[in-house]
């Protein structure tokens, strides 16, 4: 994570003047007012102002959006008024009341962490040099024997952490009040956990890779760094792999489908018909849904040929002669990946970290919550799961083919 950097604090270093705005009404309307007007610095006083810790957080949080640097007076060159405004996020201090060399002194240890300085953590870990790492074998030791000799000598010991494993451990070495995690911790563990982006209009044109492993996907809008990349582009996965340095043994066709004009409900089911090859349903608006099977050559046009849609008409004239007098209102055409065996794939590919999801032709909707769920193991695990481990690239080389249509749902 990049720290913040201090505009402010750079500037007066550069020996650029800065101008600024005294805050003493202790509002953050006021502040988000005056911190767009173009002031370099804004100063919020707690010392002769009626502010506590909670009204400058507002107005720190007020101050954020706009390029001026708040600047927080504290009350007092304390210890632990600096601190709690440090922690609120305040990065600029103006410390009161400072009028000997060892009065600055103190005032710089209360910002800096040990061993530089005496801030918050006053912990074992950071008095050991090693501030936030209370795993690291030079201090875990020496906590199980605190622990334990502050139990032996009839106290109670406690700590926090966390890892369950470490909770779960200083229970055993006899602590006996334990916290096994902090609010804010899990809600950012929480909403990180949630932290799907979904952008729109944004097409990935290539992968780096360094020694046989992705690094991340180039797109549209720049690079975007992962160390796992699951593709799931259905008629445009054998593009993809080219794009990646291998190729897949599918191949790109149209599949168009049909819809008539609305009529009263005359079909309740879907009729399908694997001797004339066409499949026919209503819909609750009254249209007659109508497809077939997919082109019969490879191509890109998400549109379909005309022989394919007149072969189909006509079978489903031959199953519902009344149907012949029917309008096609519209007609439209995507692209289905097809695998010689007409299975999917699902699994790793050549390139390490770099999971593919295709080859479901044209039955890969009813099958999206299960194969989404099994590639999400697979990427997860590194290895897949029970039910596609026979769905691999792999069958290609080892000749397991998978020779049953239905495995994609595909009736026709
Ligand atoms: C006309 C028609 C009728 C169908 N009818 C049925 C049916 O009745 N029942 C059924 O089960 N299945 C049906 N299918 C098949 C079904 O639509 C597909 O199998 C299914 O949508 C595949 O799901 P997917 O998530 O793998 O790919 P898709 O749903 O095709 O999604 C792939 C996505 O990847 C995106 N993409 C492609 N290249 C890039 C890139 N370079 N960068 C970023 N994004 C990219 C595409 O824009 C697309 O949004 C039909 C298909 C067609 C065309």
């Amino acid at each position: 994570m990049d720290l913040p950097q201090n505009a402010f604090k750079r500037a007066i270093g550069a020996g650029r003047t800065q101008i600024g705005l005294w805050s003493s009404l202790s509002s953050s309307y006021t502040v988000e007012v005056i911190a767009g007007a173009g002031f370099d610095w804004i100063l919020l006083d707690s010392e002769h102002s009626p502010n506590d810790l909670e009204s400058v957080l507002g107005q720190l949080q007020a101050a954020a959006a706009y390029p001026t640097t708040p600047i927080v007076r504290v009350p007092w060159n304390d210890m632990v008024m600096i601190k709690r405004h440090l922690d609120i996020g305040a990065q600029s201090l103006l410390v009161p009341y400072v009028s000997t060399a060892e009065e600055a002194r103190s005032a710089v240890s209360y910002t800096r962490y040990p061993p530089a300085g005496v801030r918050g953590v006053a912990d074992l870990h950071a008095s050991l040099g090693y501030p936030g790492e209370t795993a690291n074998p030079k201090v875990k030791p020496l906590i199980d024997d605190a622990i334990r000799r502050i139990r032996r000598a009839g106290k109670a010991p406690g700590i926090l952490t966390g890892v369950e494993a470490d909770a779960r451990h200083w229970l055993e070495c006899g602590a006996l009040f334990v916290a096994i995690g902090a609010d804010v911790g899990l809600l950012a563990r929480g909403a990180d956990a949630l932290g799907v982006d979904i952008i729109q209009e944004c097409p990935v044109t290539g992968f780096r890779i360094a020694d046989g492993r992705v690094q991340g996907v180039e797109t549209a809008k720049g690079f975007i760094k992962a160390g796992k990349v699951g593709l799931a582009v259905a008629g445009h996965a054998g593009v993809m792999a080219g794009l990646a340095g291998f190729r897949l043994p599918v191949t790109s066709q149209p599949l168009q489908a049909l819809v008539s004009e609305p009529i009263k409900p005359v079909l309740d089911t879907v009729i399908m018909s694997g001797a004339v090859h066409a499949y026919v349903s209503q819909s609750d608006k009254g249209e007659l849904v109508i497809g077939a099977g997919a082109d019969r050559y490879i191509g890109y046009g998400q549109r379909g040929s005309f022989q394919v849609s007149e072969d189909t008409l006509g079978a489903i004239c031959e199953l519902f002669p009344s149907f012949r007098r029917l309008r096609m209102m519209r007609q439209w055409g995507g692209i289905v990946d097809i695998c010689p065996d007409a299975s999917p794939i699902i699994g790793k590919t050549p390139v390490e970290g770099l999971y593919i999801n295709c080859g479901w032709g044209t039955g890969g909707f009813k099958a999206t919550p299960g194969s989404g769920w099994v590639f999400a193991q697979t990427i997860a695990n590194e290895r897949p799961h029970a039910l596609n481990a026979a769905f691999s690239l792999d069958r290609f080389r080892t000749g397991y083919l998978i020779d049953e249509h239905g495995a994609a749902g595909v009736a026709h």
